[in-house]
């Protein structure tokens, strides 16, 4: 079912760091999207490399992955119909200079290297993220709002 689409969204440590959690949160909250999971972790430079393998051959993946295991990130699991694409749009383009103010990246941050948050690009890649950072499953809820914010 649409509705019940899922992506997996990432606070990096900077984002972490400077106190962004709570309103990253707040943004993909007051959407309508429902989280599903949620964790902090610091991740091992082999998992970093793993979540970020695609991206191997980039002259920036080792710092890149130098960033990822810095610090605790956040990660989390959200549902909702669209909620790929449209988790993209909240968070705005890759390099901040390019995202739109009213985007998390576009509001809170200014280098393509200190971009606060990750999300998945497709709903496949969504799938292979969440098994990797959720291995146990995640827990099968439903709001008490659903019918408040879909109509079926
Ligand atoms: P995203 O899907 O918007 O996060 O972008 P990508 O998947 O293309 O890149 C993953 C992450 O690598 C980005 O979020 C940035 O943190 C980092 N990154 C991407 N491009 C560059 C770059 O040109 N230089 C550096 N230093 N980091 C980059
Ligand atoms: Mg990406």
């Amino acid at each position: 079912m649409a509705n019940s689409e899922v992506t997996f969204i990432m606070i990096k440590p900077d984002g972490v760091q400077r106190g962004l959690i709570g309103d990253i949160i707040c943004r993909f909250e007051k959407k309508g999207f429902f989280l599903k999971a949620m964790k902090m972790v610091q991740v091992e430079r082999s998992f970093a490399e793993k979540h970020y393998s695609d991206l191997s051959t980039k002259s920036f993946f080792g710092s890149l992955v130098e960033y990822i295991v810095s610090g605790p990130v956040v990660a989390m699991v959200w549902q909702g119909k669209g909620v790929v694409a449209t988790g993209r749009k909240i968070i705005g383009a890759t390099n901040p200079a390019a995202s739109e103010p009213g985007t998390i990246r576009g509001d809170y941050c200014i280098e393509v290297s200190r971009n606060i948050i990750h999300g998945s690009d497709a709903v496949e890649s969504a799938q292979k993220e969440i098994a990797l950072w959720f291995p146990d499953g995640i827990i099968d809820w439903r709001s008490a709002n659903h019918s408040w914010i879909y109509e079926n």
